[in-house]
């Protein structure tokens, strides 16, 4: 059987394929040892939101629901679906910039609640730290084939045959810097 591709590290792959992989060995060891001030930052806040359930709308909201897709062999977890607006939520802690993995990310929690049956009429991305919302258009066709192409090569890459192109701007910032 094919494994799953989790929707949490499609943001990794888009990064850097090689860090996909890393995370992958490294997940199940203590993240003190390799995880920079910003990556516990951006964990305690989520550990943070996946604590603060939402008490008031319990009904109306889903949060932190188990997905998974099977025509692209995801699964994951979604942040918040606000039932009554259709409206799918990631909360981050702080966003200065949408990235392409971030938006694949949502894209496949968003394929996911399709493909379970609920309908998502919008997308955001919501940073935390400054309060500013993000709004992220559904994806069009062109978009679609991105994100195919993206799993495709997800499935596809052999890690331990790539010859990874050192990128220096992306390693500077990259929590496995001094393990790569
Ligand atoms: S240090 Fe550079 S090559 Fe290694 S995983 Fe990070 S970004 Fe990729």
């Amino acid at each position: 059987m094919e494994e799953y591709i989790q929707i949490s590290k499609l943001n990794d792959f888009v990064f850097c394929p090689k860090s996909m992989y890393l995370k992958s060995i490294f997940e199940s060891f203590d993240t003190k040892t390799y995880h920079s001030e910003y990556q516990t930052r951006g964990k305690l806040a989520h550990e943070n939101i996946e604590l603060k359930k939402y008490t008031t709308a319990k009904k109306s909201v889903l949060q932190g629901i188990e997905v998974y897709s099977q025509k692209y062999n995801l699964v994951g977890k979604i942040d918040l679906y606000f039932k009554d607006k259709k409206e799918l939520v990631e909360r981050k802690y702080k966003i200065n910039k949408i990235y392409d993995g971030q938006k694949f990310q949502l894209y496949a929690q968003y394929f996911c609640l399709l493909e379970e049956g609920y309908e998502v009429e919008r997308l955001s991305i919501y940073s935390l730290s400054d309060n500013k919302k993000y709004k992220i258009d559904l994806p069009n066709e062109y978009e679609i084939k991105k994100f195919e192409k993206l799993i495709e090569k997800i499935k596809s890459i052999n890690i331990e045959s790539q010859n990874f192109k050192v990128n220096k701007n992306k390693c500077d910032k990259c929590i496995y810097n001094t393990l790569c």
